[in-house]
């Protein structure tokens, strides 16, 4: 069993933000600013190409409602959502996860940033998303 699955069944302690029948919210152990939370589906997926409809709609209920909570009662300005597909994008725990990560000045401790490579072509790169 994963780590959030164990969390989930109560058999790890965790710091809880939020629970309901689908959803579970807690703090990062780690936190990389003031709140930084999990929000993390009950049922288990490794990750959003293995989750079902079900399970997204129910992320998608709660993260606005937790992101303004979160941002509003932390007196953050702002928040990143973000959630770590595969190892290649830094992925650690195989149980879909998002990051909520809110913001309070520029060099707070996370870091992202677009570099803009050179510009494909753009009707190409159309036909190979659409297969
Ligand atoms: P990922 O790297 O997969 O995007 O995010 C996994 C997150 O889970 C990391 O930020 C890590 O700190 C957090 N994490 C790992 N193990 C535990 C744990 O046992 N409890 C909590 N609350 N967070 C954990
Ligand atoms: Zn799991």
């Amino acid at each position: 069993m994963c780590i959030f699955c164990k969390i989930i069944n109560g058999e790890l302690p965790c710091s809880k933000v939020y629970e309901d029948e689908h959803v579970i919210a807690i703090l990062d152990i780690a936190q990389v600013t003031y709140g930084h939370t999990l929000v993390i589906p009950k049922k288990h997926c490794n990750d959003i190409l293995d989750a079902d409809e079900e399970t997204m709609i129910h992320i998608a209920k709660v993260l606005p409602m937790l992101s303004n909570k979160i941002v509003k009662n932390c007196k953050a300005e702002g928040s990143h959502i973000i959630s770590n597909q595969g190892a290649i994008s830094g992925q650690t725990v195989d149980h879909l996860h998002f990051h909520i990560i809110p913001r309070y000045r520029e060099d707070d401790a996370i870091v992202v940033q677009f570099n803009e490579t050179e510009k494909p072509d753009f009707s190409e790169v159309l036909k190979t998303i659409n297969g």
